[in-house]
Formats: structure tokens, sequence, C-alpha cells
């Protein structure tokens, strides 16, 4: 079981009149300056009130999209700050960079509560080549290092790494601590029976996941375009459909093996172009030549329904096809009200991953109505495919 140190778990005087660098996960969506989700934003907002309420001066830094290393202005933290300012009801300022002589002194000018949040990480190159000197630039002046950013703890970069080890304690917001108690209680003892859907495109992101929870997991119900590589390891006809030859042979070591714990489609909702082509539905499992599979059909939608427990764990993570066209969104719909369902009548759940939010939303559900919806993507699978994330191997254990 992961332990990690918190904030809550140091006295609340801990806090006061110390600058607190919080790692935060900012990286929301812009469009012509506005923020159009903020939800992220809102998930932060426990540990900076909890350390605000305790007189930290807060240093608040994050990724923004994909600068690249350079200056990009659409890609500024500024809105974001101004937003986080409008959300609390109190001034936050802004830095303008994230490094340098200026933001020293902004930091050193902060009062007890006061916010200050720092542009872009990722203007700089050195970011994500974790720069030992850039990473010791963004712990100057702070007194308390604190990681709540669960969604980029799988990248050992200067935020999240580097400047780590330049603090003797290093905690876990309460976002980040949250993440780690549900997935730690997944990944390695999860209530029976235990559930898992897995969709989406890329195989080679999930297979981690399979191979880890194996020996733990009740039943995989497999949906997607990765079904397509597990129907094609049984020996089916897949006509067109997204095939990894890569994954291939592992696939079918799973098959041979434990067969009864996977459910593949039975029938299919199938175009001859992903674009603009007809639609037709197969019901059996064989996909005739030239057609792509694009959504699971009505019979295998039942099947996977019925397969949910109303009890136990069900893990949750992409689409069931592609379903950001209507067209072929009813199998990822549906089996996402079923797990709310499911959910509802005493199953704890825990979806994640930016398509799998999309997705809920898409069938018209909140976010409440799963036990945890995880802020974290790759994260997420990597954490669950019981791999160590660097950013949270260097935060300090309970018992510190
Ligand atoms: P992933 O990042 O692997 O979870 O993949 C998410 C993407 O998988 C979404 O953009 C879906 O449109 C796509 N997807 C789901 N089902 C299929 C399918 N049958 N064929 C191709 N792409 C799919």
């Amino acid at each position: 079981m992961i332990s990690k140190l918190a904030v809550n778990d140091l006295e609340d005087h801990a806090y006061t009149g110390r600058v607190v660098f919080v790692r935060v996960d900012f990286n929301v969506p812009i469009k012509n300056g506005k923020i159009t989700d903020d939800t992220r934003i809102k998930a932060a907002l426990p540990t900076i009130n909890y350390l605000r309420e305790r007189g930290a001066r807060l240093v608040l830094a994050s990724h923004l999209g994909r600068p690249k290393g350079k200056v990009v202005p659409e890609l500024s933290l500024k809105p974001v700050a101004e937003h986080l300012s409008a959300v609390l009801g109190v001034d936050v300022k802004f830095a303008d960079d994230c490094v340098g002589e200026k933001v020293d002194r902004m930091k050193s000018e902060l009062k007890d509560g006061e916010i200050l949040v720092l542009e872009n990480l990722r203007f700089h190159a050195e970011e994500k080549k974790n720069d030992p000197e850039f990473a010791k630039a963004l712990s100057n002046g702070v007194d308390i290092y604190v990681n709540d950013a669960f969604g980029t703890a799988h990248r050992a970069h200067a935020s999240t790494y580097g400047m780590a080890v330049h603090f003797d304690i290093r905690l876990a917001g309460l976002l980040m601590a949250r993440e780690l108690e549900v997935l730690s209680k997944v990944r390695e003892n999860p209530a029976s029976p235990f559930v898992i859907v897995l969709g989406g495109a890329k195989v080679a992101d999930k297979i981690g996941i399979i191979q880890n929870l194996l020996p733990r997991a009740d039943k995989f119900l497999i949906g997607g375009g990765m079904a397509y590589t597990f129907l094609k390891a049984l020996g089916h006809k897949i006509g067109k459909s997204l095939l990894d030859e890569e994954h291939l042979e592992l696939v079918k070591k799973f098959m041979s093996r434990d067969s009864e714990k996977f459910l593949l489609p039975v029938d299919h909702i199938v175009t001859d172009n992903i674009e603009n082509g007809e639609i037709r539905e197969i019901s059996e499992r064989d996909i005739p030549d030239g057609w792509i599979g694009v959504d699971i059909g009505p019979k295998t939608i039942e099947l996977y329904k019925n397969a949910l427990p109303n009890t136990g764990t069900i893990f949750w993570n992409g689409p069931m096809g592609i379903f950001e066209r209507d067209e072929f969104a009813r199998g990822t719909v549906e089996i996402a009200k079923s797990i709310a369902d499911s959910t509802a009548k005493g199953a704890f759940s825990v979806t994640g991953g930016g398509d799998t939010v999309s997705a809920i939303h898409k069938a018209g559900l909140e976010s409440g109505l799963f036990s945890h919806v995880s802020t974290g993507g790759g994260a997420t699978l990597e954490f669950l495919a019981g791999k160590e994330l660097p950013a949270v191997s260097v935060l300090s254990d309970k018992n510190y």
C-alpha cells in the first residue's frame, strides 16, 4: 500500500508564514483566452484553501499545453490566475516567468494567505528535461514542497521530481493523496467482484493493466478499437478495423491462458468509411472484408451490462467506440450509464482518462455518479499497471 505524507499530516502551524510551492495541474482547455472547462482548477481548490487557511504563502506552478520550451502567448497561465482569483474571490498575483530574480522577489514579498501563480513551466525546455539548475531555481525561496498534480506524476520533470529533492519533506496535496488512496485500493485490494472495462484505440496503453491485474480481476470487458486485436487473436475476421500487430502475440497468450476472464464484442456497428461511409449493424463476431468496427453492437451492450456487478469494484478506461461521432457513441453512452447505475446500487466505480471523462459528459452524466473520477490519464494507467510513478516515489513516506 502506497502511503505518502500529505499536507494534512503536518501540524497547522507548520505552514504559517512559510512559502509553500504547490505543483498543480492547471492544464485546462483555453479558447480565445477563455477557460472552457475549469474542472482541474476546481480540483486543486481543497489543497489551496487548506494551505491558505493555515497562513501559507502560496506559489502555484503548472504546465499548460505543449509550448515545446518556447514562450507561446496563447498558452500563458495568466487567464488561469484570473479565473482562480474569480473563483476564490481574492486577489491572485501572477509572475510572467516561473524562475528568475523577479520571481524570487515576488515569492519573498508574499504575505500569509496570499497566492502567486507562476507562468507556464514548459515555456522553459529545462522543465521536461528535468534540468538540475532549473529545478534549483524553482526551489529558490521556497520552504515547503507540495505536489498535487497526479496527472503528470508519471513524468520525472523539474517541477515534479528534480526540485523535490531539495526539500527534506515532500508532501502530497489532498487531491494527490486521494488519487493514491483510491488507486492503491483498486490495484492492491479491490473489493470483489472486480470488473475492468477497457476500450479506446491503443492496446499498448492498457496491456500493462491487464498483465498486472489479471490475477485479481474477475472479468475484463473489452470494447473500442482495442477489441479487434483481441478478436483477431481468437481467429476472427476483423475487416479493416484497428489492429495492433505488435501486441497480437501477447494478447493471444492472455486469451489462451485466461480466456474465461475476457468478454469480447459479439456484434458490431461498422462502416466502410469513418468520415462519411455507409453504416451497418453486424450481428456476429466476424466483420466482413472492407468494413471497420466503430462501436459495440446492441447484443454486446446487453452482455456487458449484465456483467457489471452491483457490488465490488468496477474500473473503466476508454470508450467502446468512436464516441466523438453520435452515430458511433451508443455503446459508450450505454456502458457509462450502466456503470453509474451499478454505482448507485453499491459498486465502487473508478474511471479515468480524458476521453473517459468526455464520454461521461457525452452520456449526460455527472462525475459525481461515479465513486471516483481520476484526474490522471497516462498516470492512472501506469499506476494500475504496477509501475512506479517518479513524482510519487519522490514524495516522503507517511512514517517519515
Ligand atoms: P485511447 O486514448 O486509447 O483511450 O483511445 C481513445 C480513442 O479511441 C477515442 O478518440 C476513440 O474515438 C477511439 N476509438 C474507440 N473505438 C474505436 C474504434 N473502434 N476504432 C477506432 N478508434 C476507436
